[in-house]
C-alpha cells in the first residue's frame, strides 16, 4: 500500500495532496495541464523533494520532513514509466530491461514479464526500430523487473497513436492483477481511465478536487467503453427542462430527471457517443446522449 502526504512550493505553484493507494489497485490521475500530476509523480519517486509531508510504501518509509528521511531515488524501489519511454538506443531490448534489475532482489522473473507484455520477439532489437507500442511494453518491461513496489505511470500512452493504445491497455490492467502492486497512472483521457483505473482523482491548481470509483468493465447494464462518473444532482433548470450534475469534469446538463439536488448518481457515457466537436466558433456545443444511473455508487 502506498500513503501519499506532501506537499510542495515552487515559484507561484503550490501542490499539497494526500493520498493512499492498494496493492493491486490502479488509481487514475487526472486534471488539466499544469495542476501538478507530473509534480506529485515526481514527489513520490523522489526525483523532486517535497517541502513536507510523509510518503510510505508497504509500511516502508521513503520520505518523512519530520523524522528527515529522504530514501535516494534508485533505492525506493519505484518503477517510474514515461511518456517518452526514455530506453537506452544503444542497447538492445534485452540489455534495455535488464538495466533497471538488481540481481537477488527482484520479486519478478524475467520470462514471466516478457511474456506478460509480449516481448519475446523483439529481445534482440535496438529502440530505434520499435513502435511506439512496443517501446512502450519495454519500458513497463523494465520497470517491472526492477522489482518496484509501486509503479508509477505518468501519461505513458500519451505519445501512442491511439489506434495502439488499445493494444497496450490489457496489458497494463494484467499487471495490476498479477503482481500486487499500487499503480498509479496520470492519464487525460477519460477513455483509458474507464477502461483500467479502479479509482480516479483529480488534481487542479495542486489541490485534489475530486476523488471516486470507476467501475469494473463488463458491467452488462454499461457499455464497455466510455466514461463513467459519480456527480451529484445540483439542480432541475425548469426553462430548459434539464437537471443539472456537479461533476468532476464540471457541470453537466442532462434530460430531466426526478432525483432530488443533493442524490449521487452514476453517470454512463458510451464511448460511441463522445464525438469530437468541431470548431463553430464561441457558441459550438455538442449535447451528448448521458445516461445517469440513480443511486449507485454513492
Ligand atoms: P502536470 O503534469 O499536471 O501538467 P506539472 O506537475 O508538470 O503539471 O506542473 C505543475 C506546475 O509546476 C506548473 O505550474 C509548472 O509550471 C510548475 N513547474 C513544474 N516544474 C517546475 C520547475 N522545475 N520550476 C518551476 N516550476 C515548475
Ligand atoms: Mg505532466
Amino acid at each position: 500500500m502506498l500513503q501519499v502526504q506532501v506537499h510542495r512550493h515552487i515559484g507561484t505553484f503550490d501542490l499539497d495532496v494526500r493520498l493512499d493507494v492498494e496493492a493491486h489497485e490502479i488509481l487514475a490521475v487526472h486534471g488539466p495541464s499544469g495542476s501538478g500530476k507530473t509534480t506529485l509523480i515526481n514527489l513520490i519517486a523522489g526525483l523532486q523533494r517535497p517541502d513536507g509531508g510523509r510518503i510510505v510504501v508497504d509500511g516502508r518509509v521513503l520520505f518523512d520532513s519530520a523524522e528527515r528521511i529522504n530514501v535516494r531515488p534508485e533505492a525506493r524501489r519505484v518503477g517510474y514509466v514515461f511518456q517518452d519511454y526514455r530506453l537506452f538506443p544503444h542497447m538492445s531490448v534485452a540489455s534495455n530491461l535488464g538495466y533497471g534489475r538488481h540481481s537477488g532482489r527482484s520479486r519478478v522473473d524475467f520470462d514471466e514479464v516478457v511474456d506478460l507484455l509480449d516481448i519475446r520477439g523483439l529481445l534482440r532489437r535496438r529502440p530505434r526500430s520499435l513502435s511506439g507500442g512496443e517501446s512502450q511494453r519495454v519500458a513497463i518491461g523494465r520497470a517491472l523487473l526492477s522489482g518496484p513496489s509501486l509503479l508509477l505511470m505518468d501519461e505513458p500512452l500519451a505519445s501512442i497513436d491511439p489506434e495502439r493504445k488499445a493494444e497496450i491497455l490489457p496489458f497494463i490492467r494484467r499487471l495490476r492483477d498479477t503482481f500486487a502492486l499500487p499503480i498509479v497512472y496520470v492519464s487525460h483521457a477519460a477513455e483509458e481511465i474507464a477502461q483500467i483505473a479502479d479509482r480516479s482523482i483529480r488534481i487542479e491548481n495542486g489541490r485534489l478536487t475530486a476523488s471516486e470509483p470507476v467501475l469494473p468493465p463488463g458491467n452488462p447494464t454499461m457499455p464497455d467503453t466510455g466514461l463513467r462518473l459519480i456527480a451529484e444532482v445540483l439542480g432541475h433548470d425548469t426553462g430548459t427542462g434539464l437537471t443539472v450534475l456537479g461533476s468532476s469534469l464540471g457541470r453537466l446538463f442532462v434530460p430531466r430527471r426526478s432525483e432530488p439536488p443533493g442524490t449521487k448518481v452514476q453517470v454512463v457515457v458510451g464511448a460511441t457517443a463522445i464525438e469530437p466537436i468541431a470548431e463553430t466558433g464561441s457558441g459550438g456545443v455538442a449535447v451528448l446522449p448521458v445516461r445517469a444511473v440513480a443511486g449507485a455508487h454513492a
